[in-house]
């Protein structure tokens, strides 16, 4: 232990500092330690380390390392306010006949805050994820030769591990779940019985009540609440409370004010190491602007939420807007399959493997219709494959789908393939090796433009934007391009059913994609002036107008067709007459919710993915309007590279859908009859 001399809150590097800076009492501190000290005198011998001026965090010895026989393996503080703490213990430790085993390598370590022994097994429960880092533990595991079981810390109060996990005689562990991530309480579940676990309340945990020295049957801590105290007397361990809430207010209380000298050594069987956690890493290298576009904080994200950990290894700024960066990043990972998932996820951001030019793995179908498990799916960047030793570029690129290998007379061709078109004996692409995702662009921060939910200035922004995609449709209809439309209902609704019939007689549309709504409302508004019964010249319910979509859709029926209902001179007016006049292919996707449905409307959903495929095949520019349902799904077919615009008015569907980490897309939150009513005014400027 170390006495509270110059203990004090004299920073923040916890959440329990914030707001009791200079506010704990020394004198009361020290009182509360006397009272640990002399509980904890009756149990075991205590050894004391001489305090420091100037390191307020010292009583916490807990941290100052790992003692394992007569190993004592130094902390490396992740804070500078605590880094001068070590000199002291070292100092400490050589002096009383201990062997110092400085840890390799970089990343912090916090001691037995974070490494904590389970009594008489040889096990190591290991936290990390806010102060110390997980490659430590390739590290200590090589050391000490004892199974290690990685958990990992997720709730910054709970920011070392015997802040909320206490091993326990017995086989037993106390700990508050909510602490940890999914896996690691699954760890601990698949580690210990139900009858050994004893799951502590929020209630116990922030008072501190896992944080207890244990000392043969005995826990002392400054809280257990009586159903804890309960539990605790029912396994046979008694317990006593010495109130240390001076210590609180800097995030500690027993176990963080006590390092255990003495550690039973045990060596674990051969395979006990095999089936415990391992630290496994791989370097990675990622280009591009990772500063400008958030790409960089992407990528380590990916990495510390897929549970792992990171070390920038080489960064290299692109100093001005047009250079790009470069960065090396060391993935750690608990485990293979971890780091495996992991770095899976950053090839998709366009990461690299550097060291690994190797040749993707395939493997065979073996069943129609269903991939092996391990199977590659594919992003909407252009992708190579490595087959051979040649790297060829996948064909038909989209969004989740399979990658299947084929030879052909001139040698290997690399497909992309729907799960459900996949056959027996298809080569499909596996694992993460072998890959290489192309020309992934960086995400524009500043694609949506908010319209009716902001100010004035934002109307003359909006205004500017749509400029813009005026300018882009007038050069794609200059050069013969392809503008594709999806479109809802809510296009009629809000009035802007002529306009978008008006960009299709100008040219500017080349399909159309929807449901059967859109196409129904239409020819409703057309037949009756209403739209779901709404007149819309006057906004109002019009008597018995609620038949006008079931009458139009009979009417279409009756014809044969909208087609025919154009021939027929039925329809004389709108979206789908425009289509059929000008020879505007369109296809109408079914939904659960359609009446019904028209003739065109295909049911068989199949069929209508195929034709939406086929009709954004070539497309330069798709234009959403107002369906989420049908938007996403054509989001899903587009390759990186098609521009892709969204207007909505919710701000949730922009983002989803111009969220293709690609400055091709661009949001805009407004009406969309609105829109549709500004972009026919500038293209007919
Ligand atoms: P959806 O929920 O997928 O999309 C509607 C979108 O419109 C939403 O994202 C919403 O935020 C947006 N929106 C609402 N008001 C807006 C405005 N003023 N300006 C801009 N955006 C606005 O629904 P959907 O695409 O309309 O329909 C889903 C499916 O149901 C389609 O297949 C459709 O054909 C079908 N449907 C059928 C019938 C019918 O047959 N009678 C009627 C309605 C819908």
């Amino acid at each position: 232990m170390c006495a509270p001399e110059f203990y004090g809150v004299n920073y923040v590097i916890n959440p329990w500092m914030e707001g009791n800076v200079g506010r704990a009492a020394r004198d009361r501190a020290r009182s509360q330690w006397e009272g640990l000290r002399d509980a904890l005198s009756k149990l075991a011998d205590i050894e004391f380390v001489e305090p420091a001026d100037g390191l307020p965090d010292m009583p916490f010895v807990a941290n100052a390392g790992l003692v394992y026989g007569d190993v004592f393996i130094p902390s490396r503080f992740r804070f500078p306010q605590r880094q001068g703490e070590s000199e002291h213990f070292e100092e400490w430790f050589r002096a009383h006949g201990y062997a110092i085993e400085a840890l390799q390598d970089s990343g912090s370590f916090e001691g037995e805050g974070d490494a904590l022994f389970q009594p008489d097994e040889a096990l190591l429960w290991c936290g990390y994820g806010v102060r110390t880092s997980l490659q430590v533990y390739k590290d200590i595991a090589e050391r000490i030769g004892v199974e290690i079981a990685l958990l990992r810390l997720v709730d910054e109060r709970f920011y070392h591990l015997d802040t909320c996990f206490c091993p326990l005689p017995g086989g037993r562990v106390m700990y508050f779940p909510d602490a940890f991530d999914q896996d690691s309480r699954a760890l601990i579940r698949e580690r210990v019985p139900k009858e050994n676990r004893i799951e502590v309340p929020a209630t116990d945990a922030l008072r501190f009540a896992c944080n207890a020295v244990v000392v043969g049957d005995t826990l002392v801590s400054n809280y257990a609440g009586s159903r804890l105290r309960a539990r605790l007397s029912d396994c046979g361990y008694a317990i006593e409370t010495c109130p240390l809430d001076e210590f609180m207010l800097a995030g500690g209380a027993a176990k963080c004010l006590v390092l255990n000298l003495k550690h039973e050594v045990f060596v674990a069987p051969d395979d006990a190491l095999q089936a415990g956690s391992r630290v496994c890493d791989r370097l990675v290298e990622i280009q591009g602007q990772l500063l400008d576009t958030g790409l960089m904080n992407e990528v380590l994200d990916c990495v510390t939420e897929g549970g792992g950990s990171f070390e920038v290894e080489e960064f290299h700024a692109g100093l001005r807007h047009d250079q790009e960066s470069h960065a090396s990043v060391r993935v750690v990972a608990p485990s293979p399959s971890k780091l495996n998932t992991i770095v899976g996820r950053l090839l998709q951001l366009g990461a690299r493997v550097p060291e690994e030019e190797v040749n993707a793995l395939c493997e065979i179908v073996t069943k129609d219709g269903v991939a092996p498990r391990d199977f590659y799916s594919t992003t909407i960047y252009p992708t190579d494959v490595r087959v051979e030793g040649e790297w060829i570029r996948a064909r038909g690129q989209r969004m989740d789908v399979m990658l299947v290998v084929r030879d052909t007379a001139d040698g290997h061709e690399v497909e992309s393939r729907l799960l459900r078109d996949l056959r027996k004996g298809d080569r499909v692409v596996c694992g993460i090796h072998g890959i290489r995702i192309q020309d992934r662009l960086p995400a524009d921060t500043d694609s949506s433009f908010e319209f009716m939910a902001s100010s004035v200035s934002s109307e003359r922004r909006v205004e500017l934007v749509v400029e813009n995609i005026a300018w882009e449709m007038r050069r794609i209809r200059e050069r013969e391009g392809k503008i594709v439309i999806v479109a809802g209902p809510v296009v009629i609704h809000t009035g802007g059913g002529p306009y978008l019939a008006k960009l299709i007689e100008m040219g500017y549309v080349q399909a159309l994609l929807g449901g059967n709504a859109i196409a129904v409302h239409d020819i409703e508004s057309d037949l009756y002036g209403t739209s779901l019964g709404v007149d819309l010249a006057r906004g109002a319910n019009i008597h018995g107008g609620h038949r006008h979509h079931l009458q139009a859709i009979n009417r279409v029926r009756e014809c044969g067709g909208i087609a025919q209902a154009v021939e027929q001179g039925v329809i004389r007016g709108g979206v789908m007459y425009e289509c059929v006049r000008n020879g505007v292919p369109f296809s109408l996707a079914g939904s659960i919710r359609d009446d019904g449905p028209l003739p065109e409307t295909r049911m068989d959903l199949l069929a209508a993915q195929d034709e939406y495929a086929q009709l954004i095949e070539g497309a330069d520019m798709i234009l959403m309007l107002s369906t989420m349902l049908h938007a996403i799904g054509t989001g899903n077919m587009t390759p990186a590279g098609v521009r892709l615009i969204c207007v909505d008015i919710s701000p949730a569907v922009v983002t989803k859908l111009a969220d293709r980490g690609s400055v091709e897309s661009t949001g805009v939150v407004t009406d969309v009859g609105l829109f549709l009513n500004l972009l026919t005014a500038k293209l007919s400027e």
